[in-house]
């Protein structure tokens, strides 16, 4: 709806439903324009609570700014001190002078309700409002679709939305979009784009709100580039592991990924995309030439380094906040048909991590590189050997943990059936260099794609025994280099006492790999490790694998980080205060702040993160 339109509906319809509760009380409509007139010339501190010019211009437009506190505050005078209503510049206050107080506080309450009915009956009609859209997709308003978007991965969060939108095209989250941004601040309807609901605490949830299915976003269809530079246009809501299967057709692959690709493109992008080749390429956002966006305005906005930077940089790592990724360009290389994937075992932390370290610089060494801690468990080599085979068989059955914490190293090496023995040799000599404990190397050769799919191999036997749909209490942190023995030596063992209910993956990546333009948080160290707890909780078990006790530990490893001053960063983020946010964010706080007041002034998309309420702060 054109703004001006609304302006005029605002006015006249508010003057009707005043004339028609007092048709003959000329003193009543003066009150009443009075009340416009103040609105449509605010005071000039208003823009001290709005920070954005757009949004200032959108609420005093907007219908329903007749119900905000703002304009409650406005009235307060005129329905508790005449004298100082007196001093307003307007005319035709001897009308006034011949009723009494009680009468006039009596018609604004009267008033006010109006505006209440009025705002309910909006609120009411904003399903058949959506549905009235033109679109090409449909919205779904069914309770198995609500309920279905109303829960995540974490399993422990839950927000019902009003309406599920599948998308057909982006005109259609466009319009949406532009829809609810017209229904001004006071709608309360907030967007949440879900990709595939993989999010730990809420981060794709919308309470009350739309939440836009993303991966009926069919558009554009996968288009793969070949040649020096190749690269593939997917939507927002592919999968991963769908561009895997697309661009091997053309023997190319995307060089950066996560550990599990059941995830969408628009999802990993808005955190990172961090997996054991991150120290190689950088993050799945340092692989992404260009995006293509529907801001918070509806505003359909193409973006890369040279074209609107901003946006660009803002939306990679920004937590959903200043628009839906609609599209995305993403880098190609020629894919291997082979993995060769090692294990090998240390007992010393320092070990571990130096050869974690001189493999992120090694040249040409090995093409993902990553590791795991083991606490308290028994018999995980012989798990192992369904999948891997010992270079030692005699050795690795000698091999006892006896209690301690282990540290397992792993690696992949890509190659080509044809090159299988130049890759040993090379495998070995770079094996040779390592200070691992030598009766615990472990190896297997398998196909890149069953290598990149290969925690989809564990959710299929999860699934199989129930144990998929669970609560995830995940924490997942950056920490410094220098930080990490310290961090090791007071975490594992001590308040992490067994790995037996998920891993606990520990690698690092360098950050001369991501860019700081974007949106993620780091540590200020050039190397930093990704140290993530993925523990499923057994439900409603009360002892060390139930939530409550998971939580727990997580609660105490967070403790003791702010008590040492690690310099530690949330990955996949969950706050629930600005305060927090704010620390979170640190110097880069302003630039996210500011990008949202341009992106997406009236804090509609993502709600689920908690950074930004979809309100006008007045106080
Ligand atoms: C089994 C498993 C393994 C994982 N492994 C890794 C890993 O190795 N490395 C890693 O980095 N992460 C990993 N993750 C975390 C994962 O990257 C995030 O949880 C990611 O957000 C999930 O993607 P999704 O498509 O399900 O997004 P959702 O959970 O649906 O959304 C996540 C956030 O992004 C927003 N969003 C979604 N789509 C869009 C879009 N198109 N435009 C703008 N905003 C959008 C949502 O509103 C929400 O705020 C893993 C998660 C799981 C469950």
């Amino acid at each position: 709806m054109d703004k001006r339109t609304t302006k005029n509906l605002s006015d006249s319809s508010v003057l009707k439903i005043l004339s028609n509760i007092s048709s003959n009380n000329s003193g009543a409509v003066v009150v009443v324009q009075h009340c416009i007139r103040m609105l449509t010339q605010p005071p000039t501190n208003f823009y001290k609570f709005c920070p954005n010019p757009l949004l200032f211009r959108h609420f005093i437009t907007s219908p329903f700014c007749l119900c905000s506190p703002f304009v409650i505050k406005l009235l307060h005078p005129l329905t508790t001190n005449m004298s100082s209503y007196r001093k307003m510049r307007y005319p035709s206050f001897s009308l006034f002078r011949e009723y009494n107080i009680l009468f006039i506080r009596g018609l604004m309450i009267l008033f006010l309700s109006c505006l209440t009915i009025r705002l309910n009956f909006c609120i009411s009609s904003i399903p058949s409002s959506l549905k009235a859209l033109p679109l090409k997709g449909h919205f779904s308003f069914e309770e198995a679709d609500l309920k279905h978007v109303a829960r995540d991965f974490g399993n422990r969060y839950q927000s019902h939305p009003m309406a599920v939108l599948h998308p057909k095209s982006v005109s259609d989250i466009a319009d949406t979009i532009k829809h609810i941004w017209n229904l001004g601040p006071s709608s309360q309807l907030t967007v949440a784009a879900r990709g595939h609901g993989h999010s730990l605490q809420g981060q794709a949830q919308s309470h009350g709100g739309v939440v836009i299915n993303m991966e009926s976003l069919s558009v554009p269809e996968m288009q793969v580039y070949t040649g020096e530079s190749p690269y593939v246009d997917v939507s927002g809501g592919e999968l991963w592991i769908n561009i895997l299967h697309e661009t091997l057709k053309y023997g190319l692959t995307p060089r950066s990924w996560t550990d599990y690709l059941h995830l969408t493109v628009g999802g990993t992008l808005s955190n990172g995309g961090v997996s054991g080749q991150a120290f190689r390429h950088g993050p799945q956002i340092s692989n992404v030439q260009k995006l293509e966006i529907v801001t918070g305005t509806g505003e359909v906005v193409n973006c890369s380094e040279e074209q609107n930077g901003d946006l660009f940089h803002g939306v990679l790592g920004g937590l959903g906040q200043f628009g839906i990724i609609t599209k995305a360009r993403i880098v190609l290389e020629p894919a291997p048909t082979m993995v060769k994937w090692i294990r090998v075992l240390y007992a010393d932390f320092t070990a571990f991590t130096r050869d974690q370290e001189k493999l992120i610089f090694a040249k040409k060494a090995f093409d993902y590189v990553e590791g795991f801690v083991i606490i308290n468990r028994t018999g995980l080599l012989n798990n192992w050997r369904s999948s891997f085979n010992p270079q030692n068989p005699v050795q690795a059955i000698k091999f006892k943990s006896d209690g301690r914490t282990l540290f397992c190293l792993e690696l992949g090496k890509y190659y080509n059936l044809e090159e299988t023995l130049v890759v040993n040799q090379e495998v070995e000599k770079h094996l040779s260099h390592l200070n691992h404990i030598p009766s615990t190397l472990f190896q297997t050769e398998v196909t890149y794609v069953d290598f990149l799919d290969r925690v989809h191999i564990s959710e299929v036997k999860l699934r199989s025994k129930g144990l998929w749909d669970v609560p995830h209490p995940w924490l997942n942190l950056f920490i410094p280099k220098t930080k990490i023995h310290h961090f090791a030596e007071v975490v594992f063992g001590n308040i992490v006492t067994e790995t037996s209910n998920g891993p606990v993956l520990i690698y690092p990546v360098n950050k001369s790999k991501w860019d700081n333009r974007t949106s993620v948080v780091m540590p200020e160290e050039d190397i930093f490790y990704l140290v993530a707890f993925l523990a499923s909780a057994v439900p409603s078990s009360n002892g060390p694998d139930g939530l409550e006790n998971i939580l727990n530990q997580n609660k105490k490893i967070l403790e003791y980080c702010e008590r040492s001053h690690l310099g530690v960063k949330q990955y996949l983020p969950h706050y629930t205060t600005e305060e927090a946010w704010r620390l979170h964010f640190g110097s880069q706080w302003q630039i996210f702040q500011q990008r949202k007041s341009v992106y997406d002034p009236l804090a509609m998309l993502a709600p689920g993160q908690q950074i930004f309420q979809k309100s006008i702060n007045f106080s």
